[in-house]
């Protein structure tokens, strides 16, 4: 199998950001883009009303973008959710699912993501499924046990053909905004784990880019994006200054 495939950075902006201040970032963002040496694919998932401003500030550069999560509905009476199609009227071609925090606050299970890879899928957005475990889960031994269910939950109500176009993140929660990031051999090991199980759903599904996310900054990303099953970074504090971020797209 080929894994010489381009590497992709996606920031994950959560819930930062105004008019004001995503106008400068997504500005240098696209500039410095448009830079960057080799085929690294960028992207930024912004808070969903600012769609419009990502929108008419990246359409025709490098950037793509998109949502930190969508409906597992198309419409309907689900107050306060924003279905893949809208999210497809303004040009997004990604969306998080999954993302810890959601499971975690927003208490959405297995299937409940799975349902939204779908809905993702079936809009023609990109779905990046978050996965990973807490730190408890590590240290009892239970880290494989733990993401590869919640891969399942997902791979079980996708095709083969549909497997092979979702994009996974692998996003320790103990990593997620501690400063404290997996190691590059923490990271690959689970990846080789992760990357032994999409190939188990069929050969095409085997090349699923799979990210790497947890406190990834300019020091440590060179070092993570070399590791042979890490195919990129889900960029959460670090997407907030573009420094720091084109540093990162630069690193993979
Ligand atoms: P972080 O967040 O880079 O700030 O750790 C990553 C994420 O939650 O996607």
């Amino acid at each position: 199998m080929s894994r010489q495939q381009a590497k992709r950075v996606v920031g994950n902006w959560k819930m930062h950001g105004r008019l004001a201040e995503n106008a400068a970032l997504l500005q240098s963002v696209a500039q410095g883009a448009a830079t960057l040496q080799g085929g690294v694919q960028v992207g930024v998932c912004v808070p969903s009303p600012y769609l419009a401003q990502a929108q008419t500030l990246l359409s025709g550069t490098r950037v793509g973008y998109g949502v930190q999560d969508v409906s597992a509905y198309t419409h309907g009476a689900y107050t306060g959710e924003v279905a893949a199609e809208m999210a497809v009227e303004f040009g997004a071609t990604l969306a998080i699912v999954g993302h810890s925090e959601r499971r975690a606050y927003h208490r959405e299970s297995a299937e409940v993501v799975a349902a939204k890879t779908q809905r993702a899928l079936h809009a023609r957005l990109t779905p990046i499924v978050c996965i990973g475990e807490t730190l408890e889960e590590r240290e009892a031994g239970t880290t494989e046990q733990v993401i590869g269910a919640q891969l399942d939950a997902v791979l079980a109500v996708l095709s083969v053909a549909e497997s092979a176009r979702i994009v996974v993140a692998y996003e320790p929660v103990w990593a997620i905004g501690t400063g404290r990031s997996a190691t590059a051999e923490q990271a690959q090991e689970v990846h080789a784990f992760l990357r032994g199980r999409l190939a188990a759903k069929g050969a095409a599904v085997a090349d699923v880019p799979l990210l790497y996310g947890g406190s990834v900054k300019p020091e440590n990303a060179e070092e993570l994006f070399r590791q042979k099953d890490i195919d990129g970074g889900l960029i959460g504090g670090a997407s907030l200054k573009s420094t720091d971020f084109l540093a990162i797209c630069e690193a993979a």
